[in-house]
């Protein structure tokens, strides 16, 4: 489901543009394209052989919720399309990750690797601590520790546009949940301004090359009106003139949620960490009927994603990773949700995964043909027959062209 027109049309995001690659019953993939930066996050990454390799190809760093099969297994699909670049791929998971992705990657022979191969970076997020290793493509994916340092705050990712944000959470083992925020534009009050006397010109883009683009070479100027005078002052520190008239800004923040126990230490972690995502895309495992499978294996059911809507109110919500055993019964997830007034429900279709292959798909391909080639006589029988456009082998390259 791609959500680029739900964001164009009603969700105020301005750097970021989402897209779940996945349907209600399919792996949970969440794709978050950096529109200024022209690069792209991926969170989670279950089966991913659907995306396209134009998709894939700007993904450079990935944050896994915990390592459950569903959650981790497309990493060496991943790999596979990045292993031949030189740009390194970072993943941020939860404590243990580094050392699954590192056996993921041992199940295969490396011994044609080459010297400008890439290295993932594996940055484990602890309570306190962030450890790092890297997994060296030159080396086979050779795995190293790099060191670990203190963790301060919740942010463990950042760019100029976007922030990353993480909190460990249960799943009977420790899952990450995610949130992701997007900056404050520059922008100015011109109230504030007008308060300060400060006279509108040139100098505010020289202000925003100075604090926004870190160009030095820029001076600031700013004229001033004292009573009837103008004076023009040059600004030392362009930081702090430019905080003293910035214009308030709430920012558009999306919450990952996937894979989490409904305890009460969880529960209230939840809501000081996701209170008022603009998009809340959380698991939803399971109906109501079923809670004590849900409390059995540490998922949510439709009455506590009922719960956590009235509690977070974000103004999307996206429930996801429901049980495969509701196969003909999806509709029932949307019949138990009842959102908060304020809260729009963004419903995906039960799969978006191509459906897998049945041998009668592919059997006739297994026939001899009606006229068999025969190199002695292949002159005077007529050309073989081109598969149909329609059929499984003729299926364009998965790179959107
Ligand atoms: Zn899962
Ligand atoms: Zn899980």
């Amino acid at each position: 489901m791609n959500l680029k027109v739900h964001m164009k049309r009603r969700i105020p995001f301005r750097y970021i543009e989402p897209a779940f690659f996945g349907g209600l019953l399919d792996d949970p993939l969440l794709f978050l394209r950096i529109r200024p930066m022209r690069r792209a996050l991926l969170f989670d990454c279950g089966q991913i052989t659907h995306l396209a390799k134009r998709v894939v190809k700007p993904i450079d760093t990935l944050f896994i919720t915990h390592a459950h099969m569903d959650h981790i297994m497309g990493i060496p699909t991943l790999v596979r399309h990045h292993h031949a670049s030189p740009r390194p791929l970072d993943i941020y998971g939860p404590p243990g990750v580094a050392e699954r992705v590192y056996h993921l990657l041992m199940g295969y022979d490396w011994n044609l690797c080459e010297p400008d191969w890439f290295t993932l970076r594996v940055h484990e997020i602890r309570q306190d601590t962030i450890r790092h290793y890297s997994l060296i493509g030159p080396d086979g994916f050779a795995r190293r520790f790099d060191g670990e340092e203190p963790r301060c705050g919740r942010e463990i990712w950042s760019s100029r546009y976007v922030t990353v944000e993480a909190e460990l959470l249960d799943h009977k083992i420790p899952v990450l949940a995610f949130k992701i925020l997007e900056r404050p534009h520059y922008a100015i009050d011109s109230g504030l301004m007008e308060q300060q006397g400060l006279i509108p010109g040139e100098w505010i883009r020289d202000l925003k090359s100075r604090v926004w683009k870190g160009r030095t070479e820029h001076r600031v100027v700013v004229p001033r009106r004292e009573g009837e005078v103008v004076r023009e002052e040059t600004v030392d520190d362009p930081c702090s003139f430019y905080a003293g008239i910035e214009a308030r800004q709430s920012c558009a923040s999306i919450g990952y949620l996937c894979d989490v126990g409904w305890t009460a230490e969880n529960r209230e972690k939840i809501e000081a960490f996701l209170n008022g995502v603009t998009l809340l895309c959380a698991d939803c495992t399971f109906l109501a009927a079923d809670v004590e499978k849900a409390r059995a294996s540490y998922h949510l059911c439709t009455e506590d994603l009922n719960d956590l809507a009235r509690r977070l109110a974000p103004r999307f919500l996206l429930p996801m990773h429901l049980s495969k055993s509701y196969l003909l019964r999806t509709v029932a997830l949307y019949n138990e949700l009842h959102p908060p007034l304020g809260t729009t429900i963004l419903p995906l279709p039960r799969h978006l995964v191509p459906a897998p292959l049945m041998v009668r798909d592919v059997d006739e391909w297994m026939r001899p043909p009606a006229h068999p080639l025969s190199t002695a006589s292949s002159s005077t029988h007529p050309a073989p027959q081109q598969p149909s456009s329609d059929c499984p082998r003729t299926r364009p390259e998965s790179d959107g062209a």
